[in-house]
């Protein structure tokens, strides 16, 4: 996980999957499965796949522990932007 995650990814400009356009201030969010910044209708279609509740749960599980040990980034704030939209 990079430090500077919120620049290099928070701010991307178009989403990884769809390849849609992303203004600065049109809310994204991290895709569950790649961790990448995703339009929210793509984040409508991660959520309903079948293994979304397995890997959404593994997640959590996996940010808890982070939280845990001293990264320079922000664990929590990392796991929020999987779970909800946010801007640049
Ligand atoms: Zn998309």
């Amino acid at each position: 996980m990079a430090q500077n995650w919120k620049e290099n990814i928070a701010c991307a400009t178009h989403c990884l999957v769809c390849e849609k356009q992303l203004g600065a201030k049109e809310p994204r969010i991290f895709s569950t499965f790649d961790h990448q910044p995703i339009c929210m209708t793509c984040k409508k279609k991660e959520e309903d796949r079948d293994d979304y509740p397995e890997v959404s749960q593994a997640l959590i599980g996996q940010c808890m522990t982070d939280s845990e040990l001293s990264y320079g980034v922000d664990p929590e704030a990392f796991c929020y932007h999987h779970f909800y939209p946010f801007t640049c």
